[in-house]
């Protein structure tokens, strides 16, 4: 910009002529915060469409910065066109507001995770969007449940908490027969355990949407809350990316730059928490106080055979998150298995995962489920997310906790 000659400190101090030369190259690419952003004339700003990523508008329209987070996310998990939201549960709202209008109905799995039914059963409820629970391990009863007016069918594999595995393919198949939309909530696979737009390996079968909770693997550190929604589609990225403006949905530089920094080291922080969770999933097997184990790696899991052509079709050991499920024996009473819980040092008491401490929560089947999952034994539910401590620490810890408290 032309240089305004002036003798006042606040002007000098804003309008500055100093410029740092351009070719800065480090590691990490720079946060660029913005409201405003200048155009260089008048031409410009008219010309300007804010759609395509070709410059920039304003800042709840993108940045350098959340445009870098968008292509590494379309990268890995396998999408074309990528939204930010500032949580994983915004990405879930994002993703069904931008499709869904009064008069649509909405098919949602039984085992969805618990705050995306409360958002069907209240926002998209008072919006005249109706919606329906399916059992996603039971294709006959998806069938059943689609409406002539079904837009839209979400899915999430494995099952918040419960962790069955449904088939996918077959899931995503049968919607598209009947020209209806298919969302994942892709938070457990990351984009690492199997390829969402991509399902048969041979680019014939993808889901239309993906929603991710980027809290969990790509933050990877229990201190930021990000989600995204992706799509393969021309059309259908255009409706989001629309949708998405007009609710004025945007994330801070500063949390994209911890997305950013973690990104890199997904697969391998992955690696490790599946590492883990099976171990501790496997010597939970051996544990008399224990009835069941629903870790989908597992073959006494319920879908275990979907997870393994899912995600284990190349041999080897195959992805999964370091996520998992044990049912504690109903001989048990509820408060024996809050103190086991209470009493364990190392894994924390608290919600999410993908994080570097280990968790554990205690769930009751009756607050999550209608009514008891059919593949899953009766008994107390007690989830474990796997940080990244020692395996054999963690182990003593659940032993000292158990001796304790779960000795019968
Ligand atoms: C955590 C989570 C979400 C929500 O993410 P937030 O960022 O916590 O809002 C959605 N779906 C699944 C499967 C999750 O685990």
């Amino acid at each position: 910009m032309t240089s305004l000659k002036t003798s006042h400190l606040s002007t000098e101090l804003i309008h500055h002529g100093y410029q740092p030369p351009g070719d800065f190259q480090a590691p990490q690419p720079g946060v660029h915060k913005a409201s405003t952003i200048f155009f260089p004339n008048v031409a410009a700003m008219r010309q300007r469409d804010w759609k395509d990523k070709s410059g920039y508008t304003y800042g709840t329209h993108g940045t350098p910065t959340t445009f870098i987070l968008e292509e590494r996310l379309c990268s890995l998990e396998g999408g074309k066109h990528c939204v930010l939201t500032p949580s994983g549960l915004t990405a879930l709202a994002v993703a069904s507001f931008a499709i869904l209008k009064q008069g649509d109905h909405v098919l949602l799995p039984e085992n969805a995770y618990g705050p995306h039914q409360a958002l069907a059963e209240h926002e998209l409820q008072n919006f005249g969007i109706s919606h329906t629970y399916y059992d996603a391990m039971n294709l006959l009863d998806l069938e059943t449940k689609i409406q002539n007016n079904t837009k839209l069918v979400w899915m999430e594999v494995p099952g918040s908490v419960s962790m069955e595995f449904p088939n996918l393919v077959a899931l995503v198949q049968l919607c598209q027969s009947r020209k209806i939309l298919t969302a994942l909530d892709n938070t457990w696979g990351a984009g690492i355990a199997f390829k969402p737009f991509d399902l048969l390996g041979d680019g014939q079968l993808a889901v239309d949407f993906t929603a991710h909770a980027l809290t969990k693997y790509p933050s990877g550190g229990g201190d930021v809350l990000m989600g995204s929604v992706m799509t393969h589609d021309d059309h259908l990225g255009m409706k989001l990316k629309l949708s998405h403006m007009r609710l004025g949905i945007c994330v801070g530089a500063n949390d994209v730059e911890t997305i950013l920094r973690s990104l890199p080291t997904i697969s391998m922080r992955y690696q490790a928490q599946d590492e883990a969770g099976r171990a501790l999933a496997a010597w939970w097997q051996l544990q008399k106080a224990c009835v069941q184990v629903m870790h989908p790696a597992l073959s006494a899991s319920p879908g275990h055979e979907n997870w393994q052509s899912l995600c284990n079709s190349g041999g080897g050991s195959g992805h999964a998150a370091g996520l998992f499920s044990v049912m504690l024996s109903p001989a048990l009473s509820s408060s024996q298995v809050d103190a086991f819980c209470d009493g364990l040092k190392l894994f924390r008491i608290g919600f999410s995962w993908g994080g570097p401490i280990s968790l554990v929560v205690p769930y009751e089947m009756s607050s999550l489920r209608r009514d008891w999952p059919s593949g899953l034994a009766r008994g107390h539910l007690v989830r474990f997310s796997l940080g990244f401590e020692s395996v054999a620490d963690l182990k003593a810890d659940l032993a000292q906790s158990l001796e304790r408290h779960l000795n019968f």
